[in-house]
């Protein structure tokens, strides 16, 4: 980008950011959501840093809140009210806390507060009386909101400290007025409150004061300004001052010697906010002693010696640049929207399935449109819906092919069903992807046979159907790059051990449509042996329980096909077993593991976590990372953090130690 680009870049971008400026200071009805703002900051942050002679002093980067409004009587602070820089991750808290170490050294700690989503005020008390009640305004100017703030119950009217003192701090509305103003608005026919923020800062800005009082609104108090003579000298310090004079302030602050310790008091509070009755969006981070604030100093905008950490969007804007399709091994063909890469709940999104054709014309996403995406229960990237105001006429609206992207074969709906679908069994996608269920955990369970190699032994023609598997020899093998004498030694024995697997993994690997796991299971079991399950008529076959109608009708046109019939005689001739064995799979049902998602965490005394990952997965559980609503249970051993408060708060049963070893002996 060159000079001239930039400053027009710029321009517009600082014109837009004073828009959505005046809506949220000023007229309390913000447009776009905080992380869009906070994004659009970033941009304008970043461009500046960028091109620094084109950063001017009325820039929105440089400046504190909106102005103040006309019809209220103007209060200069004394000591200004600023905003606060800001982190979004880890990465930029320790940036934060390099900055303060190499300035002042390693001797002090920090105060971290929870960051309420209010409105910053300032309350002046003279003679121990309350005599004037401000908003921050620009930073140098707030408006005179004194009668609606002695409507607060728990702003008191007199202290006991007869110096002139200035304190601070955020005046909110709890969720639950929130919800009743609302409602209560709503019925009305008037317009609701984007969120509790919003309702807050109109509340105080009333002009009269009785409309204040029926809000509901509360306040913490963190902070002092002006304060004629100060006698504490340190944050925490003075937070149990403005308490002991009848100040109400948060009990969740905690003191910290180290930024990792506070950095895991911010993924803490990340789960738990949900559990607050006000709002927070995010921690502030305090040096805690007063003389080295004094000696870090401040910046145009904001302290040096704080930093807001803004919890993590749980929504995100961004652009599809694209609509990709993928062949399942079904053939089922399955739209993804590629995305301009953008932080969701903590990590990076650049990908959305979008399902399926109908999805995409009920919500109208068109290549280039911007999208509101979120992770469904934190984990799977969606897109929520476009945001139609963005369009620029770029726009491309998505047809579904005619043929599969993959063989050209034709496309068809089945049965009405949303999906369309490749039905060439030879397509090479399906192909690919029925291998990749074939050898994967629940299956075969082939080792070292991941999605990676089955793609390289497809893009080296090695194999095309579930039997060429079973003839690869040693010196094709080695023909592939990245693939030594070793692993494909180990890769061929673990392919032939998968020959003596039980009928159950071969009838689930073979992929029939609508027989899952549980359904191979039980086929296994009644059927004993493949051919007697291929002989079987529809009849027979929907006679089992648990096999309902549409699954026995699959199983008989699936074993009808004559590839089919091909590809059984094949398998058995390269050795498969064709029986079912029995007890492995017996026992593993009714361990207590079978078929729950578990997820390990804390310190374990009595065994490796891989040693108990290891078992656990012998007895047909399944091992993961993360705890989410899917989550059957948790095994926490000693000191565990974030997964087990998480586990509780999703109500996920959890054991000890000792319990699990019970199970995995039992
Ligand atoms: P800020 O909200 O990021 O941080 C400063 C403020 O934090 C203080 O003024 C104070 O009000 C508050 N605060 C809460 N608890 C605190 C505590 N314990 N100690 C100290 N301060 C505490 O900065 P800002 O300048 O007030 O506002 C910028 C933010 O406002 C943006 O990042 C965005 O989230 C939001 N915003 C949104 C829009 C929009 O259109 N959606 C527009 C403008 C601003």
């Amino acid at each position: 980008m060159n000079q001239e680009q930039a400053k027009q870049q710029l321009e517009a971008l600082r014109e837009e950011i004073n828009q959505y400026n005046e809506e949220y200071h000023v007229l309390d009805q913000p447009s776009v959501s905080d992380s869009f703002y906070d994004q659009k900051m970033n941009e304008l942050i970043q461009l500046e840093e960028e091109f620094p002679e084109l950063l001017t002093a009325d820039s929105p980067s440089q400046r504190v809140g909106g102005k103040p409004l006309d019809k209220f009587v103007k209060v200069n602070h004394r000591v200004p009210m600023l905003s606060l820089g800001n982190a979004f991750d880890s990465q930029d808290l320790r940036d934060f806390d390099r900055r303060i170490r190499e300035r002042v050294g390693d001797d002090f700690r920090y105060v971290c507060e929870l960051k309420i989503d209010g409105l910053a005020v300032s309350l002046r008390y003279e003679n121990g009386e309350f005599v004037q009640g401000a908003t921050r305004g620009d930073g140098k100017t707030g408006e005179d909101i004194t009668q609606n703030l002695k409507t607060v119950r728990n702003i008191p009217l007199r202290i006991a400290e007869n110096n002139a003192i200035e304190v601070r701090g955020e005046v909110f509305m709890p969720q639950k007025s929130f919800l009743a103003l609302n409602e209560a608005r709503e019925k009305n026919g008037e317009e609701k409150f984007a969120n509790p923020r919003n309702a807050a800062a109109g509340s105080v800005r009333q002009l009269d004061p009785k409309i204040a009082a029926k809000r509901n609104l509360d306040i913490f108090l963190y902070s002092v300004g002006e304060w004629e003579a100060a006698t504490t000298s340190s944050h925490s310090e003075r937070l149990s001052y403005l308490e002991k004079l009848g100040f109400k302030t948060n009990k969740e602050a905690r003191t910290f010697d180290t930024m990792e310790e506070v950095i895991a008091y911010t993924e803490d509070w990340t789960l738990k906010r949900a559990n607050l009755d006000y709002e927070i969006d995010g921690i502030v981070i305090k040096v805690d002693s007063i003389e080295l604030q004094e000696e870090l100093g401040f910046t145009a905008k904001s302290p040096r010696w704080a930093i807001a950490y803004k919890f993590p969007a749980e929504e995100a804007i961004t652009k599809v640049k694209e609509i990709e399709l993928s062949i399942g091994r079904t053939g089922a063909v399955t739209p993804t929207a590629i995305l301009e890469p953008v932080q969701v709940a903590g990590t990076t999104v650049q990908r959305a399935s979008l399902h399926n054709e109908d999805l995409i014309v009920e919500k109208d996403i068109r290549i280039n449109d911007t999208v509101v995406i979120k992770k469904a229960g934190d984990i799977i990237p969606e897109v929520v819906r476009v945001i139609t105001e963005e369009r620029t006429g770029d726009e491309q609206v998505f047809r579904m092919p005619e043929n599969c992207p993959e063989c050209n074969s034709e496309l068809a709906k089945i049965d009405g069903e949303v999906a369309w679908r490749c039905i060439n069994p030879n397509c090479p996608a399906q192909l690919k992807e029925g291998l990749i269920h074939f050898v994967s955990r629940n299956a075969m369970n082939i080792d070292g046979l991941g999605e990676k190699v089955i793609e390289q032994l497809f893009d080296h023609e090695l194999i095309h159907t579930i039997a060429d598997l079973y003839k690869l020899d040693k010196d094709r093998l080695l023909t592939m790059e990245r693939m030594g004498e070793k692993s494909a030694s180990n890769l061929l024995q673990a392919i032939d051990t998968s020959k003596e697997n039980s009928l159950e993994r071969l009838l689930f690997g073979l992929g029939i449509r609508f027989v899952g796991n549980k359904a191979a299971d039980t086929l296994a079991q009644a059927f004993k042996h493949m051919d007697d399950l291929k002989n079987a008529s529809e009849e027979e076959i929907k006679s089992i329980d648990e096999i309902g109608e549409k699954m026995a009708s699959s199983i008989a046109s699936y074993f009808a096909k004559p590839q089919v019939e091909e590809l059984i005689a094949e398998l058995k001739e390269l050795g498969l077993n064709m029986a079912y064995l029995g007890e492995v799979f017996e026992a593993d049902t009714d361990s207590q593991f079978y078929d729950k998602t578990i997820v390990l965490t804390g310190r374990l005394d009595e065994m490796s976590r891989n040693d108990a990952k290891k078992q656990i997965e012998a007895l047909g559980g399944k091992v993961t990372g993360s705890v989410s609503k899917n989550t059957d249970l948790l095994i926490a051993g000693a000191d565990a953090g974030s997964k087990l408060e998480k586990a509780e708060s999703l109500n996920i049963e959890v054991w000890n130690e000792q319990q699990m070893i019970e199970a995995l002996k039992a």
